[in-house]
């Protein structure tokens, strides 16, 4: 699907998944602008990362402030005191911030709507569900209608990721021509270390485990 004429909104952090749907994006839309919420994250480093990635690819770059999203609902990423977990069996982690997702993405339709962009990306994914159901398939295509009747408009909300899993996702960033920019420039470490990361915290050790499947089956070709 090609819409070379079209304008989208990507939701980026700066991370590998939403730097690949943002090359993703490049290819698929004439233009591209990205936003990125500012809710107190552990470390500032997340936005300047992003901050960073979309200078330098020339990416018109929105930061919204979304502060109050800790006042609603203090997680493990907006404060040093909580410990960041996988969530036991039946449980959400305790990275997991209520309606966050329904906030970014409302916020994003709101802005897709003042810039005049049709079509709204998002670097979401339910394969590795990692227990946000706002996260989730069926979730997306609801707040999709919900946008389009809220605002009388006909958004098209993109999830490149949805069905993917993390090696898939870096596959994705290699058939782009992306692989190098995205291991060395995104950052999706919880403690806040570009590239690598600190190896040690979930969102690094799920980063890792994708890159190792992925390079070997990229060695097996
Ligand atoms: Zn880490």
């Amino acid at each position: 699907m090609m819409l070379k004429n079209e304008k989208a909104i990507i939701v980026f952090s700066g991370g590998q998944d939403s730097t690949t749907c943002l090359f993703w994006a490049m290819k698929q839309f004439k233009e591209v602008e990205a936003v990125t919420f500012n809710y107190n994250q552990r470390h500032v480093t997340e936005i300047e990362c992003a901050k960073n990635i979309a200078s330098e690819l020339g990416i018109k770059h929105h930061i919204l402030d979304m502060s109050l999203l800790n006042q609603l609902a203090p997680n493990a990423l907006t404060r040093d005191d909580i410990e960041v977990k996988d969530g036991e069996e039946g449980e959400l982690p305790s990275t997991f911030v209520p309606g966050r997702n329904l906030l970014f993405m409302s916020f994003a339709g709101v802005l897709a709507r003042q810039v005049n962009a049709k079509h709204i990306v998002t670097g979401v994914c339910e394969t590795d569900f990692s227990g946000y159901p706002d996260c989730r398939d069926i979730f997306i295509k609801s707040l999709n209608v919900t946008l389009n009747l809220s605002m009388d408009a006909q958004f098209v909300i993109h999830t490149p990721l949805m069905w993917i899993n993390k090696a898939e996702t870096w596959e994705m960033a290699d058939d782009l021509g992306a692989f190098e920019f995205v291991q060395e420039k995104t950052l999706t470490c919880y403690n806040g270390i570009i590239a690598e990361g600190c190896g040690e915290c979930p969102a690094c050790k799920l980063r890792q485990k994708g890159l190792d499947d992925y390079l070997e089956i990229r060695g097996e070709r």
